[in-house]
């Protein structure tokens, strides 16, 4: 405890408190900026992480609720500046824009409403001076759908954590076809027991997915399979991963034309994978027992690709120049050629390829 406090008088005690408070805003706002600006350079990414929510918590010791407040209010910042001023002053604080953020988002998911800049502002100016409660109460008055708690975590012991989340009448009565449909194997489980079996059918199916990734026989399936990334499929990827893909090969490609390509050129890419994995497949056909990688081409055999994936334990391999951070995301994860293939690099020789997430592999041709 700081003794000289003692000797404050009270009017001199919250005078100064108010005027610490309010740089305590002020610094708030400028620590914004520079996230802002490590954003913009994409500096996590060059530090080994895959997200900038990923940096906050694990280089500047964030909470991942304060990360993510912080994550909110800057994308709120960037639509309208003058949200900055706000909360130097006080009006709006870290709470009530990851509040707002949070509805805007559900807005769009629940109700496919996007909000404009002015909506925005609108739902802003609503939530100024207001509690989290206050906040609460106008928000469910716009729209009660989208409003519904968002799903949460606690950990319970080493062993168990508590998941809470809402779930939609149609997704409640799958859930009790399912039970019909596995009680024969187990009698009215309990949900953590559901879980768990459709985690382990999920599991297997996926799996095999990515064997057909894996797979000259693939060339079905069309581009994702192929190992064809698709502009969606790196925007998606931005600093919320949130979903695991199968493991695909990066075409032609280095990701560096991700986003680049018209529809027209990825079907010419297409056309020339098929080409190059009909030419494999006729090979692996006529012995199957050897597999001859076809000598300069693009194309990873699976084997390979099942190397690369159990060596690099299907992590992303980036590793920061400057420190011991590595990604090691498991979203997104994509075959990269340490040497591009149009650098001489082998698809074929496994210490050229290495597992790598989305962002980075972007962010490597970048
Ligand atoms: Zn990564």
């Amino acid at each position: 405890m700081n003794n000289k406090l003692k000797t404050l008088s009270k009017n001199d005690l919250i005078t100064e408190l108010k005027n610490l408070v309010s740089e305590e805003r002020k610094l708030l706002s400028l620590v914004l900026d520079y996230l802002s600006e490590v954003q913009s350079r994409k500096l996590y990414l060059e530090m080994g992480y895959p997200s900038l929510f990923e940096f906050c918590v694990k280089e500047l010791n964030y909470s991942e609720s304060s990360a993510q407040r912080r994550i909110s209010a800057m994308g709120l910042i960037k639509d309208i500046p003058e949200v900055k001023t706000k909360i130097e002053s006080g009006h709006l604080n870290l709470t009530t824009l990851a509040q707002a953020a949070m509805f805007i988002g559900q807005e769009k998911r629940v109700n496919q409403k996007s909000y404009n800049i002015n909506q925005k502002r609108e739902l802003l100016e609503k939530l100024e001076n207001k509690s989290k409660r206050e906040c609460e109460r106008e928000l469910i008055k716009i729209s009660p759908l989208a409003t519904i708690p968002q799903d949460r975590e606690r950990i319970i012991t080493e062993e168990k954590i508590e998941v809470r989340f809402v779930i939609t009448k149609e997704l409640k009565e799958k859930l009790e076809r399912v039970k019909a449909l596995i009680s024969h194997k187990k009698a009215n489980p309990s949900y953590e027991e559901l879980l768990l079996e459709l985690a382990e059918i999920a599991l297997k199916k996926l799996d095999k997915s990515v064997d057909k990734v894996k797979s000259v026989d693939s060339c079905k399936k069309g581009n994702k399979e192929m190992g064809i990334i698709k502009d969606e499929q790196v925007s998606n990827s931005k600093d919320r991963c949130q979903n695991a893909l199968p493991l695909v090969e990066v075409k032609n490609s280095e990701a560096q034309q991700v986003g680049k390509e018209s529809a027209n050129s990825q079907n010419t890419s297409v056309a020339k994978t098929l080409s190059n994995t009909r030419h494999t497949r006729s090979s692996m056909q006529s012995n199957p027992l050897t597999i001859n990688p076809i000598p300069n081409s693009r194309y990873i055999p699976a084997y390979i690709k099942r190397q690369v994936w159990q060596r690099d334990q299907g992590r992303c391999q980036y590793q920061s120049t400057n420190s011991a951070q590595k990604c090691n995301s498991t979203y997104f994860i994509q075959i990269d050629h340490v040497t591009p293939f149009s650098h001489g690099g082998s698809s074929t020789d496994i210490n050229n390829l290495r597992l790598l997430c989305a962002n980075h592999n972007r962010y490597r041709w970048e």
